[in-house]
């Protein structure tokens, strides 16, 4: 989570929004990423999904089964989804978000019928420090003329 919360950090001073995840399969870490919507110009590219497209493209493979992702800050809809999909093993993430996720919050995707695979869920690591930083830059962009 450690490393998630550095990917986060180095998002928030290239003017992302600062969440950060971590792909790792047998305690080795494969992919780590920041969120990248603006260097890429794509909405999609979260940091949950930007380290899953690493990690698959690192390992040669579709799916991630027997992997773990650590990401600091509860997964949106669209993130929950690509977890389940990469048949991710275990999610572990910071932050609750009470307005975007997907996971304990709105949708709760992995409670609903149409999820094929839920991967097992723990959550509050360093989710003061994840949710600081978030706070701190969306209270910078506010004070922006
Ligand atoms: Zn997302």
């Amino acid at each position: 989570m450690e490393m998630a919360l550095e990917e986060a950090r180095a998002a928030g001073k290239r003017g992302e929004v600062p969440i950060g995840a971590v792909v790792v399969v047998d305690g080795s870490t494969v992919a780590a990423s920041g969120n990248r919507t603006r260097e890429l110009n794509d909405v999609t590219a979260h940091a949950e999904i930007a380290a899953i497209r690493m990690a698959c493209e690192k390992l040669g493979q579709e799916r991630l089964a027997g992997a773990d992702l650590y990401v600091t800050l509860e997964p949106c809809t669209m993130c929950a989804a690509a977890i389940s999909f990469a048949r991710i093993r275990r999610l572990y993430y910071g932050a609750e978000d009470p307005k975007g996720g997907a996971v304990d919050n709105g949708v709760r995707f992995y409670t609903q019928p149409t999820c094929h695979h839920a991967p097992e869920v723990y959550s509050g690591f360093n989710e003061t420090e994840s949710a600081d930083m978030l706070r701190a830059f969306f209270s910078e962009k506010r004070d922006l003329p």
